[in-house]
């Protein structure tokens, strides 16, 4: 059975963004696949993070991988800190990489441009991640757009390292969808919506509050020639609401184009909102009867003994691989 990792970092709550560009495949993929979904505790302190949020974050995560339909039957679900291996890997890692490729990763140039002091973990970030996928024997990552490079990097890793020491890693494969991959933020449609964005109102998140998901899609950035066109180009805005819409009622772009040839912006974002609040009230009666159980504690302690077995293993392999001596 094909391998399927992929982690969502506590560096807020999930986002709609985060949800249809990744979380929906991996409700797709656990039917079929052995998959691993990790809540990225050790990524979200690449940058400044206040402990008691970081906390609640990391559980909120965790009950929303639940939420959305993840069955802890199916899939494994744990956090990337119960598993010690995910950072002693990464140092393992961080020495067979180097500055210049690092140096190259437009996440990292995104996250500390205009910074004074740029944390040293932000710079090895893609490393761990790297540490994150090997570990499991991945076969397939699904994930949004943004980790594309992060992906490639993680392949030239694996490969660079197999060649050196001999065969150790799988490589594994990209997974990204067709529609959805890059959802835009709503008060500036040329930047990708993301959990650490400073304005609230740039995103949805899969725990906002009916009034806040109104505001924040009534005030979304829009052209001003009022016509419901799908252009990325031209119409960042609009094109981004479309998506939005299309993948919460299930109706193509064009679909949605046509039932709204010659309405305003006004009446389609007000649908917009119904759509969205409609799919994400039954997200959030689940989330807070999981965020209250036992279950989650269980479920997340049953994660991370499986989760460490597997890594422990490839660990050792990697170890051994380099002449460490093994007790
Ligand atoms: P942060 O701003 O803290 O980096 P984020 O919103 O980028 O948060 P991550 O935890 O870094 O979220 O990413 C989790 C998953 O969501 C990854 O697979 C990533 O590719 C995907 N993702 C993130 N933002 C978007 C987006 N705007 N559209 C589609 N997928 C996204
Ligand atoms: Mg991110």
């Amino acid at each position: 059975m094909k391998r399927v990792f992929s982690g969502v970092q506590p560096t807020g709550n999930i986002h709609i963004g985060n949800y249809i560009g990744a979380i929906k495949q991996f409700v797709e993929l656990q039917e079929t696949m052995d998959c691993f979904f990790c809540v990225v505790d050790l990524h979200s302190i690449t940058l400044p993070q206040n402990p008691e949020e970081l906390h609640k974050h990391t559980l909120d995560v965790a009950a929303l991988y639940m939420a959305v339909g993840i069955d802890p039957k199916k899939a494994t679900i744990f956090v990337q800190s119960h598993v010690p291996a995910h950072s002693e890997l990464n140092w393992l890692l961080v020495c067979n990489s180097y500055m210049g490729e690092l140096s190259r990763m437009t996440q990292f140039k995104d996250k500390s441009s205009g910074k004074d002091a740029v944390p040293t973990g932000l710079f090895v970030y893609p490393t761990l991640m790297a540490a994150d996928i090997l570990l499991y024997d991945t076969h397939i990552v699904p994930v949004g757009s943004d980790q594309k490079q992060h992906l490639e990097l993680t392949r030239d890793i694996a490969i660079r390292f197999n060649n050196r020491f001999g065969e150790t890693f799988v490589v594994p494969d990209v997974k990204i969808k067709e529609v959805g991959a890059r959802i835009m933020a709503l008060d500036e449609p040329t930047k990708k919506m993301s959990k650490s964005a400073e304005n609230p109102l740039s995103r949805i998140s899969l725990l906002d509050p009916p009034a806040q998901i109104k505001k924040s899609i009534m005030k979304s950035t829009t052209d001003s020639d009022n016509e419901i066109r799908y252009d990325v180009e031209n119409k960042p805005g609009i094109s981004n609401l479309l998506t939005i819409y299309s993948l919460f009622s299930g109706l193509t772009v064009p679909e949605v184009e046509k039932k709204y040839h010659g309405a305003g912006y006004g009446t389609f974002k007000k649908d917009l909102v119904e759509v969205v609040t409609d799919s994400l009230t039954v997200i959030q009666d689940k989330f807070y009867a999981v965020r209250e159980s036992e279950e989650l504690r269980i479920v997340l302690k049953e994660g991370a003994a499986k989760a460490n077995e597997i890594a422990n293993e490839t660990l050792s392999r990697a170890k051994k691989k380099l002449g460490f001596v093994m007790l």
